[in-house]
This record gives C-alpha cells, sequence and structure tokens, in this order.
C-alpha cells in the first residue's frame, strides 16, 4: 500500500494511473477507521479498478468549540486496518499542506440543503466539507467516490456540488453499517463510557420505533417525529439535538411521508454528539 503526504506525489500517482486508463474510487475518511470505513473501501474496491483512501482530520470543517484537537488519530492502525481491504493508496496530507500560506478558496453551497439539520447547529461545517472534498476528488482524478449514508446530508451536500460545479466524479452512497446492538459505527463512540454506549443504544431504538410505526401506517411527519422525540426522551442521558424529517435526497420539507424520506436525528450522551437516521420507505431495513 503506497502512502502519500503531498500533493505534488499524489498528483504524479494519479495521473499515471490515467495514462494507464485506470478507473479510481476515492474514500475521504478522517481516520480512526472502523468497520463503517472499510465497507466503503471494500464497495470501491468492487467499483473501480485502484482504490485511494484520505485520512485527513479536516481542521475547515470543524467550529472553535468542537473536538478538532481531541479527534482520535491513529495512523498506524488505520494503515493496518486498510491493508485488509487492500487500499491501493492512502493520502495523509499535514494541514499545512492542504491549506498553505495564502490559501483562500473555498466552496459554499448555498441554499437551504446546508441550513438545516447538522448545517443548522454546525455554521461553516459543510463548506468545509465541500472544500476538501472538491480538494481531494481533484487529486485523486476520482472516478468514483464513496460516501455513507451515515452522513445522509453530506451525501445530499456533495452530490449537489459534484452537479453544480460539473465534476466528473459519481457519488456512491453506501448503507449505514452498525454494531450488532443497533449503535451506528462512529469514530466518535470511542468517547463513551461504557455506560453512556449502553444509553446510546436509544438512537438506533428510537429509530427503529419510527420505522416500524411507519411501515405500519404512520404516515404523519408530526406524529412520527413526537414518537421518535418520546421514545428518546425515556433515556435520562440523551439530550436531544434535533428530530426531523425531511423528503430524501431533496431535503425539503413534507407534512406526510409519501416518497422516501429521511428521518434523521442528532442526540448528545454526556459530551458525545452522536448522529443516526433511516431512509423511511428507501430500499434498506431499518437499523
Ligand atoms: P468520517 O471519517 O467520520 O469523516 O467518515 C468518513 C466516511 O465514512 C463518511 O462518508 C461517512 O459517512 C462514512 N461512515 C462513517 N461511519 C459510517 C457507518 N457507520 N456506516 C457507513 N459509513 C460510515
Amino acid at each position: 500500500m503506497k502512502i502519500f503526504r503531498t500533493v505534488r506525489d499524489i498528483q504524479a500517482y494519479t495521473k499515471e494511473l490515467k495514462a494507464q486508463g485506470k478507473t479510481i474510487g476515492l474514500v475521504p475518511t478522517m481516520g480512526a477507521l472502523h468497520e463503517g470505513h472499510l465497507t466503503l473501501m471494500r464497495e470501491a474496491r468492487k467499483q473501480t479498478d485502484i482504490v485511494i483512501a484520505s485520512v485527513f482530520v479536516n481542521p475547515t470543517q470543524f467550529s472553535p468549540n468542537e473536538d478538532y484537537n481531541a479527534y482520535p488519530r491513529q495512523f498506524d492502525e488505520d494503515c493496518q486496518k486498510m491493508g485488509t481491504v487492500p487500499v491501493d493508496a492512502v493520502f495523509h496530507p499535514e494541514p499545512a499542506e492542504m491549506y498553505p500560506a495564502g490559501y483562500c478558496t473555498y466552496v459554499n453551497v448555498e441554499g437551504d440543503i446546508t441550513k438545516k439539520l447538522c448545517g443548522a447547529q454546525r455554521p461553516g461545517h459543510f463548506r468545509g466539507v465541500a472544500t476538501v472534498v472538491t480538494k481531494l476528488m481533484n487529486l485523486a482524478r476520482a472516478d468514483k467516490a464513496f460516501f455513507g449514508q451515515k452522513d445522509a446530508q453530506q451525501v445530499v451536500v456533495v452530490k449537489r456540488f459534484v452537479a453544480d460545479l460539473n465534476i466528473p466524479t459519481e457519488i456512491v452512497m453506501v448503507p449505514i453499517v452498525r454494531e450488532e446492538s443497533g449503535l451506528a459505527r462512529s469514530s466518535r463512540n470511542r468517547y463513551l463510557s461504557p455506560e453512556e454506549m449502553q444509553a446510546a443504544l436509544v438512537l438506533s431504538r428510537s429509530l427503529r420505533a419510527g420505522d416500524a410505526a411507519f411501515r405500519a401506517g404512520q404516515k404523519s411527519v408530526a406524529a412520527l417525529r413526537a414518537l421518535v422525540k418520546a421514545e428518546i426522551s425515556k433515556e435520562p442521558m440523551a439530550v436531544i439535538d434535533y428530530v426531523d424529517i425531511y423528503s430524501f435526497p431533496a431535503l425539503q420539507p413534507i407534512e406526510a411521508v409519501n416518497q422516501p424520506a429521511l428521518l434523521a436525528i442528532a442526540v448528545r450522551i454526556g459530551k458525545t454528539r452522536l448522529i443516526d437516521n433511516v431512509i423511511l420507505g428507501g430500499d434498506e431495513t431499518c437499523c
């Protein structure tokens, strides 16, 4: 597995691959890899000739009060895991390589898709994501880029700017990978104490309850939101950031679920903010 740390080196590598006619799949990550990330990489392995993963804790997508400094960094362990996929190359730059002195260009997705859900609570988050993903897709010369449904709003935002900016990369969304318990895999799960880990099961439990009610015929968005909120409120350690339902993938407000819709939640367990979702009326079975 090749490891690149500079823009120059990854550019030379991908230029050569393209000259050879290879298709390239990109999997952007922030590291602290788990089965969710590895599933994206395996999917890329199936769909493209060459798999490039990036491991980069992107400073521009964190607000000053967030966990940028505390975010887990374990590159050697990550490389071992990526070797099992196997991944062909890893791009692991320093922040100054991606944002050198004088850097001043950002991709800002305007419009309401970045203003709701996580966008409402994390100002500047999607600007940072859109900027780094654009840079990574350019560097990788990616034919396809793979993202998890775990961050469903991110997929919508990425698809939007890829279309708007005519970027020739196909965006592939991969279903959420969970623990046996139902807990969605996340690098942030390691912040949880054993007691908090137990409390965090309320996220998938509440989504299951919402999905079951929908399947039993409840279409009202107000009723489904109330039901999911009530379920989360049964857990004393849980503090709700949002429980929302929007049409998917358009992310527009709806009153009834008569088309696929994203039921998305963000919940704080202690100091850790966790997100999870299910697509009501989608193809996948719920958590
Ligand atoms: P992150 O390292 O958290 O930025 O995530 C990198 C990519 O992995 C994103 O596309 C995430 O949506 C995806 N991802 C994270 N957790 C999961 C999961 N449990 N299942 C599927 N994809 C995931």
